[in-house]
């Protein structure tokens, strides 16, 4: 039974909420009010039920009663006006009639009339009860009580009204007893009748008030069933919307939240059911549209790895774990060697795709743990977590790592119809616990990935505390080189070179950085720096222009006019584009004399595009300015371009000097490089030579021209024009030439 009940709510329920909620309510109200109808229909039926039993008990039978009342009364009436008249009686007192018993005449007649009276009422009374409407029963009693009744009044009433007229008191008393005797008969049958009206009202009553307690039952159940069916639909109808409104509020409190994965349940098609399934799609819009934007935050759209922030988050939760599982944890920067030339020859489509196959060979180098980022560019990081708690295994493992990835980047990709070949270079850094924030664990990682990259590319290296040491020195000096300029802490040295007998040709000039701090800085430790910077091209013109200025000084001088000035030219000063110009205006600028000055080039600048070396070089030879190859015998020595490029001299790199002249292989080099030169009708010069010997052997290979300890160190400007006075130092007066040892 139960289960029927829950059945048929549950289908009820079911039906509802396909019905919509304002049809619902409508047919719930509609349902009350027919509900009501039915009650007040219902109340009015029993009120005129009640109103039927009062009507059958005091409109139809009380005037019944009330004539069958009055008859008995009439016919008592007329037995009481007998007893009357026969009660006043004078006895006769003539002779004849001595001793008779005589009736008051006057009395005798009232009392006839009276009677006669009565008989006329009982006659008129007995007819109108007698027209009503009588049920078969009642019909049969009053013909009974009409016979006794007619046997009353003719046999015994009317005659003794006839007896009274005549005063007849003997008649009259027999008439009288008589008159009772048929009264006492007729009695019983008006009794009866008046019962009858009794028992009929009874019934009338007792079935009206049966009706009136059915109608009451009836009216009890019918309110009861009407209650529970309105309590039950009002039930249902409120859970069919409060719990979808339930479920809603549910929802929405969870997308609030940033959650869009509720269940949300379309039970039926009404209004609610149409706000259920649209929160359906906009919670799937605003889940694909979280999906969507998590991507674009944290993930890189074209590997589809975590980004850089995202990498962050894992890293510093990798961190906050490997702080208690007491397990290290490795940071892996990769950069790709070849992806430049990669883009720049097959272009960025290539590249882009180049990126993704680097990106899936990575991933697949990984456990599911470990996370590869893509930073940007060709830059990769790979977060290694759960190593090993010592550090020795640690590195171990995540050295196998680094090398399975770089297996993997060095099989041959297949791009554009060709065979390309992938290697990168890898720094790793491993950690354990919050010992180093994050920024300085991507430093690391980084400071060992450029170690890799300068120890020859595609190979791995581990962070080395040393080298993070010299680079933060590197870095604050770089801070510190913008002010140099600025603060007048650059000085220029010079060195003497000289000639087969000493004479003095001219000199070197060597920067120097008379830091505050630190004293004298040597060029090695900021040339570099100041050309990563940039800051080498105002500094380079800052020499050039000192040197000048130098030059045009010496020139007042007979003594130091033939000086010549050899100014060493970086790189990227030399690629400015603007080189050419630049140097010719500092020439006209301090009024030097450009054939004075002589510009040192290295061979890896000269070499590297050729085109442009050429015409610059063209350019300020034109100029008078002469050009020096220095450190010459350390590259490529690209003969066949040297034939075709303005150089006047070739200087023999300070390297072979050491050994000249106890290693045949080094003498052979520089006996080499003479002839040459000498074929070239190129000057040559040798620099770093500190000792005799040195001087002597190369003389005797034929190079005239020498730079090195053995006549000066580098030195400030009043020391060289001291040394050049000197009596060591022999000054060539042969003007307008330089002295080159052909
Ligand atoms: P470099 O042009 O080859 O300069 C010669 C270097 O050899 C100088 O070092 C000099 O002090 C050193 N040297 C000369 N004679 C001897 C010797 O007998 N024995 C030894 N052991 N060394 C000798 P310095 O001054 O430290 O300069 C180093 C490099 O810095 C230069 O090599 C040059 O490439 C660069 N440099 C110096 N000044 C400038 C500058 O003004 N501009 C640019 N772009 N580079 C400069
Ligand atoms: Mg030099
Ligand atoms: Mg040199």
């Amino acid at each position: 039974m139960l289960t029927l009940l829950t059945r048929f709510h549950l289908y009820i329920t079911r039906v509802l909420l396909n019905v919509n909620i304002g049809v619902r309510l409508f047919a719930l109200m509609g349902l009350a009010a027919f509900v009501s109808l039915l009650l007040t229909l219902a109340g009015m039926w029993g009120l005129a039920a009640s109103r039927d039993s009062l009507r059958s008990v005091y409109e139809n039978r009380m005037p019944a009663l009330q004539q069958l009342a009055d008859i008995s009364t009439l016919m008592l009436n007329n037995q009481r006006l007998l007893l009357k008249a026969l009660s006043e009686i004078n006895i006769e007192a003539s002779e004849e009639r001595r001793g008779i018993l005589v009736m008051n005449k006057a009395s005798a007649l009232i009392a006839a009339d009276a009677i006669k009276k009565n008989i006329a009422s009982i006659e008129s009374v007995w007819r109108s009860y007698m027209s009503s409407a009588l049920s078969d029963s009642e019909r049969t009693l009053a013909n009974q009580f009409e016979k006794s009744r007619d046997t009353y009044l003719n046999e015994a009433l009317l005659p003794a009204v006839v007896s009274l007229r005549d005063a007849n008191y003997a008649k009259t008393q027999i008439l009288s007893i008589q008159t009772y005797t048929l009264y006492n008969q007729a009695s019983p049958h008006l009794q009866a009748l008046i019962q009858h009206q009794f028992d009929t009202s009874q019934l009338a009553y007792s079935t009206g008030l049966k009706r009136y307690s059915n109608m009451r039952l009836v009216a009890y159940v019918a309110l009861g069933m009407a209650i529970f069916l309105m309590s039950w639909l009002g039930v249902i109808l409120t859970a069919s919307i409060v719990n979808p409104l339930k479920q809603v509020i549910a929802v929405f409190n969870n997308i609030s939240g940033g959650r869009y994965d509720s269940r949300i349940t379309i039970a039926g098609r009404d209004e609610i059911s149409e706000v259920m399934a649209a929160l359906q799609s906009m919670q799937s819009k605003l889940g694909e549209d979280e999906l969507a934007i998590h991507q674009l935050a944290f993930y890189d759209q074209l590997t589809n790895l975590p980004n850089r922030r995202l990498l962050r988050d894992r890293l510093q939760r990798a961190v906050s774990i490997s702080t208690r599982s007491h397990q290290f944890g490795g940071v892996l920067m990769i950069d790709l060697d070849n992806f430049k030339s990669i883009n720049d020859t097959l272009g960025h489509d290539v590249g882009d795709l180049f990126l993704q196959e680097i990106a899936l060979r990575v991933q697949s180098c990984l456990r599911q743990s470990d996370t590869v980022a893509r930073l940007g560019g060709d830059e990769f990081v790979v977060l290694l977590v759960d190593l090993s708690q010592h550090e020795a295994q640690a590195a171990m493992q995540a050295e196998e790592v680094g090398e399975k990835i770089l297996t993997a980047i060095n099989q041959p990709f297949m791009l554009a119809n060709q065979l390309q070949h992938g290697s990168a270079s890898m720094g790793l850094c491993l950690f354990r616990g919050q010992n180093f924030s994050i920024d300085e664990l991507f430093k690391r990682a980084d400071i060992a990935m450029y170690q890799a990259k300068n120890n020859g590319r595609n190979n791995l290296r581990f962070y080395d505390p040393k080298i993070q040491d010299s680079l933060e020195a590197r870095i604050a000096l770089e801070t510190e080189l913008h002010a140099a300029l600025t603060e007048n802490q650059l000085r220029l040295y010079y060195q003497i070179q000289v000639d087969h007998v000493r004479g003095v040709l001219g000199a070197e000039v060597l920067l120097r950085w008379m830091h505050p701090k630190h004293g004298l800085v040597f060029p090695d430790q900021f040339i570099p720096i100041a050309e990563e910077s940039g800051l080498i091209v105002p500094i380079g013109e800052w020499v050039l222009r000192t040197a000048c200025a130098q030059l045009k000084s010496w020139s007042k001088n007979p003594a130091t006019s033939n000086f010549i000035l050899s100014v060493n030219v970086s790189a990227r000063q030399f690629r400015q584009p603007d080189f050419v110009a630049d140097v010719c205006k500092v020439v006209a600028q301090t009024g030097a004399n450009p054939q004075r000055l002589k510009l040192e080039l290295t061979e890896s600048l000269v070499l590297h595009n050729i085109a442009d070396t050429t015409d610059k070089m063209n350019k300020l030879n034109g100029q008078g300015i002469h050009f020096s190859m220095d450190d010459f015998g350390t590259g490529y020595s690209s003969l066949a371009h040297l034939t075709n490029l303005p150089i006047q001299e070739l200087k023999i790199d300070r390297s072979f000097m050491r050994n000249i002249t106890t290693k045949h292989r080094d003498a052979v080099i520089v006996q080499a490089i003479i002839d040459l030169a000498k074929s070239l009708g190129i000057a040559v010069i040798a620099e770093g030579v500190e000792s005799e010997e040195q001087r002597i052997c190369l003389e005797r290979f034929g190079c005239q021209s020498y730079q090195g300890y053995l006549f000066g160190k580098p030195m400030p400007l009043e020391d060289f024009e001291k040394l050049s006075r000197s009596d060591h130092a022999v000054i060539r007066n042969t003007a307008g030439d330089l002295a080159l040892a052909i």
